[in-house]
């Protein structure tokens, strides 16, 4: 079939980085982005208070250093809908605010600045976001950052006087060493009330999540959504003649298999039983057809569970460009076109709008 743009360069297989290894990496970080961002403003807003009331002693100009590190969140924000590694933005976003921090500190004075231990608040956000690499990364580019800035700008002062550079490198690695496994702990609790167990796919409480942002995004933005639901064909056979733990592991190689084929910002769930759904950001109706459509093939076969044959049969629905995002109606669509893709023999997509859509040649559509 012909391939659509939008799923093509950026799917997920190569969409992965050494700053997210698979989707749920990515969907962690996209989720913390989240949370972080109001936080953020308010420890802008307190380094606002602080500069002006610092003012007569530090000068009035490092405050505006606040608004190029704001900016720099702020682009990174903007920009990561669109682009397949929204990881690497947020990271140059992260690293961004270092360098404003070290070029304030460099010009109001340099290593003698108080200030200069201020390149350790980023580092607390680190942990939440990237895995332990990344972690590390940040840690050593900010410690950078502080010696250049203390070197840079007075060396003979740190020969010196070397306490002026110990004590906020030593700041600094405490809040990274104490954040991380902090962090860590709250974010495996997390992962394990929005992930399935069984498929390593988020679950119908991660789905509900995603679908408020993405309603609250869509009255912004108006672009479509596209929804696919998909279930496996005759599965209560494949338990009944191989039993229950094949059928797990069928569940979980389609699981893999339909992940295989998404985008950065296409995510999937497994509804429950042997019931998936696809949420597809910024595709309208034909473009999440023709992904069903490859996700079908990919799923259709016997190579599974060491040979078992499965067939899939899918539904879509899409919001309409310019249009709110209405889950519940959407849904609705792609359910009953399930019903019918099922009705009408399985292994194939039906569209919830057949008559407005043009489908790729080889979609087989009974809508
Ligand atoms: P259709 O083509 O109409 O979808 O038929 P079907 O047999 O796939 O659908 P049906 O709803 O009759 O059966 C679904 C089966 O899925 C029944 C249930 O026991 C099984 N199932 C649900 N959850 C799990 C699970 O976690 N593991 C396994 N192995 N089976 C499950
Ligand atoms: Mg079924
Ligand atoms: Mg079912």
């Amino acid at each position: 079939m012909s391939k659509n743009p939008a799923h093509t360069k950026e799917s997920r297989p190569g969409a992965t980085s050494w700053l997210c290894r698979d989707d749920f990496d990515r969907e962690r970080m996209l989720d913390m982005e989240e949370r972080v961002r109001p936080v953020r403003q308010r420890a802008l807003a307190i380094l606002a208070v602080a500069l002006i009331a610092a003012g007569p002693w530090l000068g009035w100009w490092p405050a505006l250093f606040l608004i190029p590190a704001a900016l720099c969140f702020a682009t990174a924000d903007l920009l990561m809908p669109r682009v397949a590694r929204p990881e690497l933005l947020m990271f140059g976003a992260w690293i961004g605010s270092g360098l404003v921090i070290g070029g304030a500190v460099a010009l109001s004075g340099g290593p003698s600045q108080p200030t200069l231990s201020w390149l350790a608040i980023p580092v607390i956000t680190l942990s939440s976001r990237f895995p332990m690499r990344g972690v590390v990364v940040g840690v050593i580019v900010n410690i950078v950052i502080l010696l250049a800035v203390a070197f840079g700008v007075d060396a003979h002062q740190i020969i010196h006087d070397p306490v002026l550079v110990i004590a906020p490198v030593a700041l600094l690695l405490c809040v990274a060493v104490l954040s991380t496994p902090l962090m860590r702990s709250d974010i495996q609790h997390r992962s394990d009330a929005v992930i399935d167990q069984l498929t390593g796919m988020l679950n119908r409480k991660a789905l509900s999540t995603r679908v408020a942002e993405l309603t609250q995004q869509s009255q912004l933005t108006g672009e479509s959504i596209g929804i696919i639901v998909g279930d496996l064909d005759h599965f209560k056979a494949i338990n009944d003649t191989r039993g229950h733990s094949v059928g797990d592991v069928v569940l979980k190689e389609v699981a893999y298999k339909l992940r295989k084929q998404l985008r950065a910002f296409d995510l999937a769930y497994r509804l429950g039983g042997e019931e998936f759904l696809i949420l597809l950001p910024g595709s309208d109706l034909e473009q999440s057809a023709q992904l069903a459509e490859r996700l079908r093939e990919a799923v259709a076969g016997n190579d599974v569970a060491g040979g078992v044959d499965i067939t899939m049969s899918f539904g879509v629905g899409a919001s309409h460009n310019g249009e709110p995002f209405d889950y519940a109606e959407v849904f609705k669509m792609a359910d009953a076109a399930l019903y019918r893709a099922k009705r009408s023999g399985r292994d194939r997509v039906c569209l919830s709008e057949a008559e407005t859509a043009t489908p790729a040649v080889g979609v087989p559509v009974f809508a």
